[in-house]
């Protein structure tokens, strides 16, 4: 393993290392193969305890900080697996923590926290809209002691891997509201519930072994209980958890990055080229040279955001720039890694190409690289507002 500085967080990795170690290689190249689910790995990790980190100890979790979590989503991914498999069962509930009322999270986060229940899934990009999330024309109108749900989404992920699911949904019409942002709620939706009684899903084939649906609501009956906080203001409930779930993918990016680095610097010291190993080529060592100094870079901002969110101070431009600065130089030790792999990145056997695809999948979700451009230079660099 390449070096990478030690932290005070040696026992969380050693621990999740040791786990992922019983997940070698081979396990997750036959469950890409198979476009299957890791269900053994998240199962391991769910029994461990490390997908509870985030849920306080009140509730059975491990009440720790999102610095530890992002650590142990980053030692997942570094250990050649992927938390794109499980990272909602992290952080989705973060939502009903921070906005669902007593009864609710007496209710959900202790079946969470032990695994009895998965929450893996979030509903809220949908194909007719994007990124310009309040224009979303799912809606949810109340009858009697029950909403009515009508529309599609797309993108929804974990679907068929999970029990309930946080669904966004138009309350109120955006004809009638102020702001934009408003009349927009969170529903929890029980999914196995949702399929015999309104929701059809669709699964999409994509380029990773992500799991991911689309999504149709036709009359999909909620209870009223199901809405979490207060109506119309769902929008920002979700805003709140966003920048969570970005240092976390900062924190799994940057898990690959370290991956990358590691099986190409082994590489290009055994491959043997014109009589010398290929790493004797500053050709070949400086675009290595450069991805391990955009990770470094990236670590720091990600530990810049945590310490701020631990503290409970605001950590938008922070999340967003940590999640920037790690998915472009994982994508960038990606590049150097199947390159100087020559043919054999492609390969299999080798598992670059896999985690190659895997990896960038993160400069387009959750958010786009463009759109975080756009925060910065809105919210930061007080830029006028382009849309
Ligand atoms: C594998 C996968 C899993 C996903 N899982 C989930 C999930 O579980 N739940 C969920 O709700 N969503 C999920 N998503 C959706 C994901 O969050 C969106 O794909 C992502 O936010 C981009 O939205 P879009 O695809 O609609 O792209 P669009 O909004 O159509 O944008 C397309 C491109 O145009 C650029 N663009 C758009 N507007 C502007 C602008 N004003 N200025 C500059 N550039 C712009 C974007 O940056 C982007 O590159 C998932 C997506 C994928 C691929």
């Amino acid at each position: 393993m390449i070096k990478s500085d030690p932290d005070q967080y040696q026992d969380i990795r050693d621990a999740v290392r040791t786990l992922c170690a019983e997940y070698p290689d081979e396990y997750h190249r036959q469950v890409d193969q198979q476009r299957g689910y890791p269900e053994a790995f998240v199962d391991a990790l769910t029994e461990a305890g490390w997908l509870a980190a985030l849920i306080p100890q009140e509730y059975g979790g491990s009440g720790l900080g999102l610095s530890e979590a992002s650590v142990i989503m980053e030692e997942i991914n570094r250990s050649g697996g992927n938390s794109g498999a499980c990272h909602g069962q992290m952080y989705n509930m973060g939502t009903l923590l921070r906005h669902g009322s007593p009864a609710q999270k007496a209710l959900y986060l202790p079946k969470i926290a032990s695994g009895e229940w998965r929450l893996q899934s979030m509903g809220v990009t949908e194909p007719s809209t994007g990124t310009d999330t309040t224009k979303i024309k799912t809606t949810a109108v109340k009858r009697g002691d029950r909403y009515v749900v009508n529309g599609q989404k797309v993108w929804i992920s974990r679907v068929q891997h999970s029990d309930w699911m946080i669904l966004l949904a138009r309350t109120m019409a955006l004809a009638d509201v102020k702001k934009k942002s408003e009349g927009m709620s969170i529903f929890m939706v029980d999914l196995r519930q949702a399929e015999k009684s309104g929701m059809t899903v669709r699964p999409i084939p994509n380029m990773v072994n992500h799991e991911t649906n689309e999504l149709f609501f036709e009359n999909l009956e909620i209870p009223e209980e199901n809405l979490i906080g207060e109506e119309g203001r769902g929008f920002k409930y979700i805003l709140d958890g966003l920048n969570a779930e970005r240092t976390l993918i900062a924190a799994e990016c940057i898990g690959d990055g370290y991956w990358f680095l590691d099986r190409v610097t082994k590489y290009v010291n055994e491959r043997i080229v014109f009589g010398r190993p290929i790493g004797q080529n500053q050709g070949v060592q400086f675009p290595i040279a450069d991805a391990y100094i955009e990770v470094e870079a990236a670590n720091l901002m990600r530990y810049k955001a945590c310490e701020l969110f631990d503290a409970g101070q605001p950590f938008g431009a922070q999340a967003n720039m940590a999640k920037y600065l790690a998915a472009k130089a994982s994508w960038e030790a990606a590049n150097a890694c199947i390159q100087f792999h020559g043919g054999f990145g492609f390969a299999n056997e080798y598992d670059v190409e896999r985690k190659f695809r895997e990896t960038r999948l993160y400069q387009v979700a959750p958010i786009s690289t463009n759109l975080i451009y756009s925060f910065i230079a809105e919210h930061v660099l007080g830029l006028p507002r382009s849309f």
